[in-house]
């Protein structure tokens, strides 16, 4: 302090100096604290908009109805929701089981590009040392992405991915496949980062996948036969109720034919009931093999089948028939090398014009199934391996 002329202390410049920084210090301490709270308030916003949105998306995929409601779901709306650049959905299908369940179902597997099938664990990638599934099942792989190694989680990866995330869907232990997210983002996944978020997600769209999968599996076995894996007469009687309505309202023709193995009762006398259940899962399959995705093909008992043509007039029907008769006449069934058999069938074809559909479904359905049957009769009168369009019921 220096003594002025009137008598009352000033402050030196070398105190003011100090004195200045002092306030500038707590200044800019304020302003870093103030600073410091606003992102603070602003990652807690954020963090409970994420939670918001994720129970939403929890809610959402618990509710999904079926297979491609849940997968279209999560593939949809979880790269929004939580802000990723990529998300993909592996599933183990030994055998091929739920594609071949789905395809039955008719889910167009084309809808979800991003939607993984792997044969064996291992393809999955993650460690699964001896035991490793039992006692420790694996946690989530969080990392930088690498082009190649992560290249069969990301078949369609976006250019600029930085970080991923492979986490384990896993029910009672065993794993059903993995949810994979990436992020162009380095920070957003890395080696040290908690996984119980991830991990969390991953248990719920597990059980939903489980759940729904077992589900479609049960509607499946409900309406296929299991002998030949074609689909069953509940099946085929439901649907053709529905072509009918559908023809009618797009108006366009539908065919059906009937089709029966000609004296199965021979091939069951020569080869035994078992050889006979394997020649009709030979003739089903022969008979798909000329059949289009949209036709539907139904044991409807015995050695009977049906086939539904969407789309198709008569003449077009009769023509498939023709190929189909062809197809079983044409190349002996082989039961073992020394055992092969001829096997032929015959078939009535009838077909449905919008303009005839008028009244109530079902009855329609009936006189058109017994017009195709008075045709197989036919086909069995005129000496069988024939088809038969044409005369009875018009
Ligand atoms: P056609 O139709 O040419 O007049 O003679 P068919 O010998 O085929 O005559 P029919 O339709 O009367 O006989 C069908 C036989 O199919 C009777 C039954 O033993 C056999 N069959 C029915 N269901 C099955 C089955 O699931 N497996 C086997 N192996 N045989 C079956
Ligand atoms: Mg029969
Ligand atoms: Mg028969």
């Amino acid at each position: 302090m220096t003594q002025t002329a009137t008598g009352k202390l000033a402050p030196n410049t070398d105190q003011a100096a100090g004195v200045d920084a002092a306030v500038d210090k707590l200044t800019a301490e304020n302003q870093a604290l103030r600073a410091r709270m606003a992102y603070l308030l602003e990652q807690a916003e954020r963090n409970h908009s994420i939670m918001t949105r994720h129970q939403a998306f929890d809610l959402n995929i618990v509710s999904a109805g079926n297979f491609p409601e849940l997968v279209g779901t999560i593939l949809s709306v979880l790269p929004v929701i939580s802000e990723l650049d990529a998300v993909t959905l592996t599933l183990l299908d030994e055998g091929a089981d739920i594609r071949t369940v789905m395809l039955k179902l008719d889910v167009v597997f084309e809808d979800f590009p991003d939607l993984l099938f792997v044969e064996e664990i291992e393809a999955l990638g993650f460690d699964l040392s001896a035991h490793a599934v039992a006692s420790a099942p694996p946690k989530p792989l969080l990392g930088m992405f690498d082009g190649q190694r992560h290249r069969a989680a990301f078949p369609r990866a976006p250019t600029g991915l930085q970080s991923v995330a492979l986490v384990p869907l896993l029910r009672n232990k065993r794993m059903i496949g993995s949810l994979n997210l990436a992020s162009r983002d380095p920070t957003r996944f890395t080696p040290s980062l908690g996984t119980d978020f991830v991990e969390h997600m991953g248990s719920i769209v597990a059980i939903c996948l489980e759940n729904v999968i077992s589900n479609e599996m049960l509607k499946y076995i409900g309406l296929t036969d299991s002998l030949t894996g074609v689909y069953n007469r509940r099946y085929i009687d439901r649907r053709l109720l529905e072509e009918i309505a559908r023809a009618k309202r797009q108006s366009y023709p539908i065919s059906f034919m009937y089709i029966d193995v000609d004296h199965f009762k021979r091939v069951n006398d020569t080869v035994g009931h078992g050889g006979g259940d394997e020649v009709l899962r030979e003739v089903a399959s022969r008979i798909k093999n000329e059949l289009r995705a949209s036709d539907a093909l139904a044991r409807f008992g015995g050695e009977e089948f049906v086939v539904l043509l969407i789309d198709a007039p008569l003449d077009s029907a009769a023509f498939v028939a023709e190929r189909i008769r062809a197809s079983v006449a044409g190349a002996m069934i082989a039961l073992t090398p020394e055992l092969q058999l001829s096997v032929t069938v015959s078939i009535g074809v009838a077909a449905l014009h919008p303009g005839d559909i008028e009244g109530d479904p079902a009855a329609i359905a009936r006189a058109w199934v017994a017009a195709a049957d008075l045709r197989l009769y036919a086909a069995k009168e005129a000496g069988r391996n024939r088809v038969v369009s044409s005369g009875p019921a018009g």
